[in-house]
């Protein structure tokens, strides 16, 4: 997904809160897909912020741990993450570190 399409979607999605209306679930699920791949993906990490900003420059929308190294050009390390690397929707640790340490 471009820069332009995501921003295009995040627009839409603004004017649903803006008239106090929810987003409809198609919609929120495009905005957390996989810009690169598409894929719906389960794993949502907190990356270290100028790591993102150089896969992502805008620093908006998602990208599963496969494309994210795609675009950095190199497999990612344990250090790339935020300490601890946490999964937003548990709070709880993920086993980023184990698998990239
Ligand atoms: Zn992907």
């Amino acid at each position: 997904m471009t820069d332009a399409e995501f921003e295009k979607l995040d627009a839409k999605a603004r004017r649903f809160l803006q008239r106090g209306r929810n987003i409809p679930f198609k919609l929120s699920g495009r905005l957390v897909e996989c810009r690169d791949c598409g894929r719906a993906h389960p794993e949502y990490y907190m990356l270290k912020r100028n790591l993102w900003l150089q896969a992502v420059p805008t620093g908006r929308g998602c990208l599963c741990l496969e494309c994210l190294a795609k675009r950095l050009g190199r497999p990612l390390v344990a250090e790339d993450f935020g300490d601890p690397p946490c999964d937003w929707l548990t709070g709880q640790p993920v086993k980023l570190a184990k698998r990239f340490g």
